[in-house]
């Protein structure tokens, strides 16, 4: 059997109908902006390998910081003993953070999330405080672990887990016209509940269909919890290291949330880690002597020391003036083209906020994630070697933020094909 064969004979492929599948796309090696299949022909990855890849693939600087450390400490339990890159990890993220004072090491997005949600739920029932009522936005995506779920929006995917999904209140995202409805449901849940929490994606929800919203609304749905002493968890799993433009969404906003979830570019796009974030007064609240007020949660590879040299190098690129001006290249970039397609007849609601530019194609049928418009689109832009993954009839690009004008004029021409074409 060739590799295709086997993939088939063996796996089992996320987020993935195997039955009307496609044969996947076998890729021999990546750099850059660029994944190359085994004829050695060329795609661009314009959604950075599912969000996560910031720098590029094979990032030299990246790899030569992993095989140093793999060569030192691959792993140690991290209950009870601790390690270099870590310690400086947590140092220089809280950094980035100053509104929060400790650092939890996880493995995803989703595992970040329960964290978060988990920390919300014991920090109130430390105090001895009836709080357990987690509200949400509506078109949410958190992960697919069972409180990510939970705190999801209601999209269909779920369907199956429904009945042992926990209970979440949600509000409306609030988007344009939307602002007021929000505030009031807001207001309305904690008048009438016991809230503990209040979850979000911060300015951009991403597989829910890059919906964007503005910060000031948001500094107002974080002032009405902080006043109620609702805990804000900040999900920036997909916003983090400058997909808004600034290196974490929640630099945008006056009110600051009190826990924060990063992952997909925490290691350059180059390992599984995450972690939560959270403040000194949560913290607090699980100190005692009483070791039932502990923090019971830890995954195997909690603070892998090679997880954490990659996201340090991460940093230090981040850190460069040219990784700077690459991202403001294609902020502006991204303007251009937003200003130069959103007239086009079969394009809505075009928008962007820093590196991520969405738009609608208009569509008869109904506009979601299992529209067929999806497929049709997904393999068009494939065919001309790029990738785009659409979320049902949206279009969005993420970039690794070291792709070049020629290679995302290549993305946006192909788009503006697509609407000219297809839609
Ligand atoms: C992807 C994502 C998650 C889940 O992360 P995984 O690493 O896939 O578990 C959670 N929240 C947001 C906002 C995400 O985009």
């Amino acid at each position: 059997m060739n590799l295709i064969e086997k993939d088939k004979a063996y796996i089992w492929h996320p987020f993935t109908q195997m039955k009307t599948a496609g044969d996947p796309i076998l890729i021999k090696r990546a750099k850059g902006a660029l994944i190359y299949d085994e004829n050695d022909n060329e795609i661009i990855d314009a959604v950075s390998s599912w969000w996560v890849n910031v720098h590029g693939h094979a990032h030299p600087y990246i790899a030569d910081k992993i095989y140093e450390q793999l060569n030192k400490l691959e792993h140690v339990i991290f209950a009870g003993f601790t390690h270099e890159p870590a310690v400086e990890l947590a140092e220089r993220l809280l950094g980035y953070l100053p509104h929060q004072s400790k650092i939890f090491f996880s493995d995803n997005g989703s595992t970040a999330v329960e964290v978060a949600l988990k920390m919300s739920l014991q920090y109130f029932y430390n105090k001895n405080e009836k709080r357990d009522t987690i509200i949400a936005l509506e078109s949410a995506y958190h992960g697919d672990t069972f409180g990510a779920m939970s705190a999801g929006g209601d999209d269909g995917f779920n369907d199956p887990f429904k009945k042992h999904m926990f209970k979440i209140e949600r509000i409306p995202t609030p988007t344009k016209g939307n602002e007021n409805k929000s505030i009031e449901q807001l207001k309305e849940i904690i008048s009438e509940k016991n809230v503990c929490s209040f979850i979000f994606e911060p300015l951009i929800q991403g597989a829910g269909g890059m919906v964007m919203y503005e910060p000031e609304i948001l500094d107002e749905l974080i002032g009405i919890c902080k006043e109620n002493n609702v805990l804000c968890i900040a999900d920036e799993v997909m916003v983090g290291f400058y997909r808004t433009g600034k290196i974490f969404a929640s630099n945008h906003l006056k009110n600051k949330p009190d826990l924060t979830c990063l992952s997909k570019g925490l290691t350059g796009g180059t390992l599984p880690m995450s972690i939560t974030s959270c403040s000194e007064e949560i913290y607090n609240a699980f100190l005692s002597q009483d070791k039932k007020k502990t923090f019971f949660h830890g995954h195997s590879f909690t603070g892998n020391p090679i997880g954490c040299a990659a996201a340090l190098a991460s940093l230090d690129l981040f850190e460069k003036e040219e990784t700077k001006n690459n991202i403001e290249r294609i902020i502006q970039s991204h303007q251009r083209f937003k200003n130069k397609i959103e007239k086009h007849p079969s394009a809505t609601n075009v928008r962007q906020r820093g590196t991520i530019i969405a738009l609608d194609f208009k569509t008869d049928s109904s506009t979601s994630y299992f529209n067929s418009l999806r497929d049709t689109l997904y393999y068009f832009f494939l065919e001309h070697g790029v990738l785009l993954r659409p979320l049902g009839n949206v279009v969005y690009i993420m970039p690794p933020y070291c792709i070049s004008d020629e290679q995302l004029n290549k993305v946006y021409h192909l788009i503006e094909k697509a609407l000219d074409e297809l839609a």
